[in-house]
């Protein structure tokens, strides 16, 4: 089963995404998490985006699309993938229908966590994970590149009849389980 978990920062997308990993025993691949290992690990790429994710603006998508396409080939994700922080420009989908195309692979869910703007913010600023574009004005920054740059991607995905979209609110064990009904 391949599954992309969307929704803005602070939606809950890593939280879900870990479970249904779990549930489902398919890696979950981030590509945040992949860039902030490679900034701790001072490699060339964290080196050369560690000032876009501190900023809160968005690494080019070549250099993303590059990634997914590259870790993507590993046989872990034979069996299906859960996509969390990717696509996240209408360019980056288009470039990932067609290496989902090349490699066989097709999205059988687009999963959308949907949560009130308020909410958000005081969720990023009290689950305290310590990073560094977790501040209130980055934050800022964050929501208004979703809105501005991320968002339309959900038609893209409406438009693939795959989009399903998820109540957000609620406890994580109850978000879960609306996320797996939708799947069956
Ligand atoms: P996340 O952990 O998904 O919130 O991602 C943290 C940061 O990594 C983002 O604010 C971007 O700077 C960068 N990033 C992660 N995924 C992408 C992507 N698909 N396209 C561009 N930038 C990304």
């Amino acid at each position: 089963m391949n599954i992309i978990l969307f929704g803005p920062p602070g939606a809950g997308k890593g939280t879900q995404a870990k479970l249904l990993q779990d549930k489902y025993a398919i890696p979950h691949l981030s590509t945040g998490d992949i860039f902030r290992t490679a900034i701790k690990n001072e490699t060339p790429l964290g080196v050369k985006v560690k000032s876009i994710l501190d900023s809160g603006q968005l690494v080019p998508d070549e250099t993303v699309v590059d990634l997914v396409a590259e870790e993507l080939k590993a046989p872990k994700y034979d069996n299906g993938f859960i996509l969390d922080g990717f696509p996240r420009t209408v360019p980056q989908a288009e470039a990932f229908n067609e290496i989902a195309a090349n490699q066989n692979k097709a999205v059988d869910a687009f999963v959308v966590l949907t949560v009130p703007e308020k909410e958000l913010v005081s969720r990023i600023l009290s689950r305290g994970q310590g990073r560094a574009d977790d501040t209130e004005e980055k934050i800022k920054t964050r929501l208004e590149v979703y809105r501005s740059e991320t968002e339309p991607v959900q038609n893209y995905y409406k438009a693939k009849g795959v989009e399903k979209e998820i109540n957000g609110i609620g406890t994580v064990e109850e978000i879960f389980d609306r996320i797996t009904s939708s799947l069956h």
